[in-house]
This record gives C-alpha cells, sequence and structure tokens, in this order.
C-alpha cells in the first residue's frame, strides 16, 4: 500500500545502540509504518541526504501561551516558536502556573488543533489564586486545601498529567501544604514537578525539600530547570545529591536550558529584599524585555520603578556560571527543556532557540556530549517521564510520524535577547502525527498536534 509520505536517505538514532542508522521511514496515518531500504512508493517524498531524521523533541517544561477565550481564530504563539525549533510535543503548566482554565484549554486545542501536541500540569499556585489566596507569603488554610483538592480532581478527570508548584513564587507555602494537597492522590499515578523555593547559596537546601516531597508522597518528581537554581558554583554537588536520591530508590528527575540568564516576572517574588546580596550581583544583570525598554540593562533606579509600575514585565536575569550549565547540560540523565515562556511575542530567547542551541553550540562547537546523547535527552528520556515511550521518542514501526530532520553540520539558534523569536537555521523539516508542520523556518500547518489527556 502507498505511503502517505517517505523520508530516504536520512539516518535516524538509535539509542540502545548509541549509533546512527541508514534507513528510510515510511508513514501512513500518522505513524511510522516502515523502515529500511526500498520502501515503495509514496504521495510525498522528502529526501534526507546527510541528515538526521530523529524522534520530534519533546519539551517536557515549557509555559503555553495565553488563549483567548470567545474567539473562533486561531491564537498560538510560544508553541508556534516551539515547532520551529523541533518541539513536537510540549508539556504546559508548569511552575506551578496555568495561564488558563484547562478545561477551555484542553478543548481549544482539541477543537482547533495546535502546533505542537499539547500535555499539561495543573499548577499549585493557580489552585491558590482559583481559591482567592491572593497574598503569595500566606500558607492554604485547610479549608482552602478541600477546595484547592477539588479543582485538582476536576483537572484529572481533564487528562492533567500531574501537579506542579512554583514555591519561589509562593513562599508562603509549606512543606505541609504541599503534602496535605496531595494526600488523597498519592496512589493516583501523578508526576510532580518543582520549580525549587530559593537559588544560588539556598540550591542544595531546595533540592532537598524538592526531593523530601517525593519521599513523602511516594510519587515521581522532576526537578524543574535546576541551572537556575544550581548554577551558582554548586552544580556539582546538586547532581550528586540527585543521584544520590536516586539509588536510594526515589524516583526523581531533572531538567535544564542551555543559558546563563534566567527570565521571570520582574514582580515576581525572585527580586523581594536581598536577592542582590544572594547572587552577589546587581541590577545591571538584569535586561528588560518588553517595550519601552526592551533590550536596556537596569540600574537600581529603574529596577525599582519598573517593578512597581510593571510588575508583569518579563525579563532576563543574566546570573548563572556557564560551566555549570556545560555540566548540566551533558549530565547523563538531565533532559533538555526549554522552560519558554512569552508575553505579546516577547520573552527569553529560549522559547525559540534550547534545542538547536544544545545540538550547535554543545554538541557540534564546544563536543560537551555527544549527538545521540544529546539527541536521547531531547526524545526517549522525556518520552519516558511523561509517560510517552509507547508512542513517541524513538524511531520505530508503530511510533507517531512526529519526526525533525536538520542538518547536523549547520543547527544552531538564532534567537538572542535582543530578538528573542528568531528561528532556528539547520532543521528542514518538522513533522507532527505524519504530516510536514514546519519546513525551513516557516511553519506550514499549526493545526496537526492534539491535546493528549492522561488516563489515570
Ligand atoms: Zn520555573
Amino acid at each position: 500500500m502507498m505511503y502517505d509520505l517517505k523520508i530516504i536517505n536520512g539516518q535516524t538514532p538509535n539509542f540502545t545502540t548509541g549509533t546512527l542508522l541508514k534507513q528510510d521511514v515510511g508513514i501512513r496515518d500518522g505513524k511510522i509504518v516502515d523502515l529500511g531500504k526500498d520502501l515503495g512508493e509514496a504521495k510525498e517524498v522528502l529526501n534526507a541526504k546527510g541528515k538526521v531524521v530523529s524522534p520530534g523533541f519533546l519539551d517536557i517544561h515549557m509555559h503555553e501561551e495565553f488563549l483567548r477565550e470567545g474567539s473562533n481564530k486561531i491564537h498560538y504563539d510560544i508553541s508556534k516558536h516551539m515547532a520551529l525549533m523541533g518541539v513536537t510535543t510540549a508539556l504546559a503548566g508548569n511552575c506551578g502556573n496555568n495561564r488558563m482554565d484547562m478545561s477551555f484549554f484542553s478543548q481549544y486545542v482539541t477543537k482547533y488543533g495546535a502546533p505542537v501536541n499539547y500535555l499539561s500540569f495543573i499548577g499549585h499556585n493557580y489552585l491558590r489564586q482559583q481559591v482567592g489566596i491572593e497574598d503569595r507569603y500566606r500558607g492554604a488554610r485547610d479549608e482552602e486545601i478541600k477546595q484547592m483538592r477539588a479543582l485538582l480532581r476536576k483537572a484529572l478527570d481533564l487528562g492533567v498529567i500531574g501537579v506542579s508548584f512554583g514555591l519561589e513564587y509562593s513562599p508562603g507555602v509549606s512543606l505541609q501544604e504541599v503534602e496535605k494537597l496531595i494526600e488523597p492522590f498519592k496512589n493516583k499515578d501523578l508526576l510532580l514537578a518543582t520549580h525549587y523555593r530559593k537559588d544560588a547559596k539556598y540550591a542544595l537546601e531546595a533540592i532537598q525539600e524538592m526531593i523530601e516531597i517525593s519521599r513523602r508522597t511516594g510519587l515521581p518528581m522532576q526537578i524543574s530547570h535546576i541551572s537556575s537554581c544550581a548554577a551558582f558554583g554548586m552544580m556539582d554537588e546538586a547532581l550528586a545529591m540527585i543521584e544520590k536520591a536516586q539509588k536510594d530508590g526515589l524516583d526523581i528527575s531533572v531538567d535544564t536550558y542551555p543559558y546563563n540568564a534566567f527570565s521571570t516576572f520582574l514582580g515576581s517574588a525572585v527580586f523581594d529584599e536581598g536577592c542582590f546580596e544572594l547572587w552577589g550581583k546587581g541590577p545591571e544583570i538584569i535586561m528588560l524585555t518588553e517595550e519601552p525598554y526592551r533590550g536596556q540593562f537596569c540600574d537600581m533606579e529603574l529596577f525599582k520603578k519598573v517593578r512597581r509600575e510593571r510588575p508583569e514585565m518579563l525579563v532576563a536575569t543574566f546570573a548563572m556560571d556557564e560551566a555549570d550549565i556545560d555540566l548540566a547540560v551533558k549530565a547523563p540523565g538531565v533532559m533538555i527543556a526549554s522552560d519558554g515562556l512569552l508575553r505579546e511575542g516577547q520573552g527569553h530567547p529560549r522559547a525559540a532557540g534550547t534545542f538547536p542551541r544544545v545540538l550547535g553550540k554543545y554538541v557540534r562547537e564546544k563536543g560537551s556530549l555527544t549527538l545521540i546523547d544529546a539527541l536521547y535527552k531531547m526524545t526517549l528520556l522525556p518520552a519516558k517521564r511523561m509517560g510517552l515511550d509507547n508512542q513517541k521518542g524513538k524511531i520505530e514501526i508503530g511510533y507517531d510520524g512526529d519526526l525533525v530532520i536538520f542538518n547536523p553540520d549547520t543547527i544552531i539558534d538564532k534567537a538572542t535577547f535582543e530578538e528573542p523569536m528568531l528561528p532556528p537555521v539547520g532543521i528542514d523539516y518538522v513533522l507532527i502525527n505524519g504530516k510536514v508542520a514546519v519546513k525551513g523556518q516557516k511553519l506550514l500547518r499549526e493545526d496537526l498536534g492534539t491535546y493528549i489527556p492522561k488516563s489515570l
């Protein structure tokens, strides 16, 4: 039978043998149905000579866009940039935060499709807002925890993969609050993800707390973007601590992004009194990313003024050690994830460059890790963590037709802090569910992705 599409002359990664294998890929009805040489006829043929044909990247840590209710037009923003950098599946709702009602989000993606396949967490801080907690410095009362549990139950019915926490953003949240919220759901197949409580000299303590949450709840824990927590001279110790917890039998995993600046809202608790002492740096490390200050670095006066007047301003803060970023990027078991977050088309370049940057800068230019190891950290490893490894993350018969075809000699990110939305180069095609979504730097289709509910 005729294939819908076949990819010829390319090389596919095999994560068991750690090698690239020359084979053609036949796709029908959205799935990989054949592999090998001299495949039959296809309606569409992509020539991948000299290119790598990889499973599409799975971004286990990103922040979804804000979709407008009451409109029948498609309003995707960050997920377009995700697709352009080779991401085919993205996990939303991280760092304790959701940007929309879950039922609206899941229905919207189901109805219109999306530039990428979407899964989501439900965020604890979002739940706190929903039950009316406005003060981020106070803990939830028992009655509020009860209400949050009801909302969490609803979100689970909508197929969220688990719960994310953003401890740094709500300093009033205690370990007990986390435990109490999760208590009734302990025996469910839930994934937890946590944005640590504090960074720099508090990093190890913060990592210990996340491990402790996993120990007390008995649930798996994804430690989010470890670089912005521990790339302050203690990455070695941080990774060793995680490894020890894994050896002790705890189900802990971790992700990182390949940049030495973190990004968040200027009004958040991250920039509370004492932050500059903590980082040993001044406000000149903070770059404002939105007009009318776009591209401008702060002095104390500007920092105070914008934090007061525009607390929702996204900023990039150049606080981290490059050597520690390198350690995290190459450490086996650390997934690559973007932590991409955009507001009105502005933000940190990681939303448009993360995966090509690892393949171009860390694999090809610096030689920090091999191509196969890097691809594993972007595909099969996160696919396993998301419970999708029986359908995504490998080039195998029966697997979804989510693929990236790229040139390993030229792939690199182009997005910078000045021009954060520039698409990468070196990617020829991105396929989502068996169809071409991206050709070169052009997004052709933004309706091929689906909402993937987790069945518990
Ligand atoms: Zn975060």
